[in-house]
C-alpha cells in the first residue's frame, strides 16, 4: 500500500526558497518515491504554494498540501485561505489541527470540524493532527486526550459518507521540534486506540507519525506496522535528510 511522506515546511522557507527546494525534490526524488511506493506531499506556506505546484508539475509521485484552511467557505475573513482556493491552485492535501495552530489560535472543536468540512467539500485530503502535551502525557491522559481530539473528525466524516481518505497524524506536542520521539510500542498503542475509536471508517482512515522525525528515526519508524507514513517538519526542509527519510523505506 502506498505510503505518505508529508513535509511540513511551516514558515522555514521564503516563497523562492520553497520553489527551489521543490524543483530539486521533483528532479531528484520522484524516481525514488516511485520505487519505494511513496507519495511525497510538500506543504509550503500559503504564498509559496503556486511556485511549488509549478515546480512539481511533472513529478507524479509528488503532491502539494496546505498547512491550514479557513473554517468558512468565503466572506470577511482577513488573512484566511479558503479550501476551495487551495484546491483551485493545485493543492491535494491540507493539514488541519496542527498543534502550533491549536495552541496559538486556540482552535475550538467546532472550528476544526468546520475546517474539515470545508476541506472535504473541496475534495482535499485532510491530514488531521492529534497528540498530547508533555503535561498530559505525565498525567497519563494520552488516551483521553486523543479520544477528545478525534471528535471533530468523527463528526465531519459522519456527514461525508463519500469521503475517500483522511490521514490522522499522531504528533505528540512534546515531540515536535524537541528531538524526542516516542518508542514504537507507544505509537502502536495510539494506533490501536485509533482503530478502536474509528471503527466503521477503517477503510478510509490511515495513520501517520510526526514529531522530530529525522533520518535515524525514519529507519525504525518505517517498520512500525500501523503507520501509513510520516509527517516531517524541520528535517523536510533539508534535501539530504528528506532523501534519506524517503530512501530508508524498504
Ligand atoms: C510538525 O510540527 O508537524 C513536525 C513534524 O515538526 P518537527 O518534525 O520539526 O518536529
Amino acid at each position: 500500500m502506498q505510503k505518505l511522506v508529508v513535509g511540513n515546511w511551516k514558515m522555514y522557507l521564503t516563497a523562492n526558497q520553497a520553489r527551489s527546494l521543490a524543483q530539486i525534490c521533483a528532479a531528484q526524488l520522484n524516481d525514488l518515491c516511485r520505487e519505494n511506493d511513496i507519495k511525497l506531499v510538500l506543504c509550503p506556506s500559503a504564498e509559496a504554494i503556486n511556485g511549488v505546484v509549478q515546480a512539481i508539475a511533472d513529478a507524479d509521485a509528488l503532491a502539494v498540501g496546505a498547512q491550514d484552511c479557513a473554517s468558512e467557505q468565503s466572506g470577511a475573513f482577513t488573512g484566511q485561505v479558503a479550501a476551495a482556493s487551495l484546491k483551485e491552485i493545485g493543492c491535494a492535501y491540507v493539514i488541519i489541527g496542527h498543534s502550533e495552530l491549536r495552541v496559538r489560535g486556540a482552535e475550538s472543536d467546532d472550528q476544526l470540524e468546520k475546517k474539515l468540512q470545508q476541506a472535504l467539500a473541496a475534495e482535499l485530503t485532510p491530514i488531521f493532527c492529534i497528540g498530547e502535551t508533555l503535561q498530559e502525557k505525565k498525567a497519563d491522559q494520552t488516551n483521553h486526550v486523543i479520544k477528545e481530539q478525534l471528535a471533530p473528525l468523527k463528526k465531519a466524516m459522519a456527514s461525508f459518507k463519500s469521503l475517500k481518505k483522511a490521514y490522522i497524524a499522531y504528533e505528540p506536542v512534546w515531540a515536535i521540534g524537541s528531538g524526542l520521539v516516542p518508542d514504537a510500542p507507544t505509537i502502536e498503542n495510539v494506533c490501536a486506540q485509533l482503530d478502536q475509536e474509528l471503527q466503521g471508517y477503517s477503510d478510509r482512515v490511515r495513520y501517520l507519525y510526526g514529531g522530530s522525525v529525522d533520518a535515524d528515526a525514519a529507519r525504525w519508524l518505517w517498520q512500525v506496522p500501523h503507520l501509513a507514513g510520516l509527517l516531517v517538519g524541520k528535517a523536510s526542509t533539508d534535501f539530504q535528510l528528506l532523501k534519506k527519510i524517503v530512501g530508508y523505506k524498504q
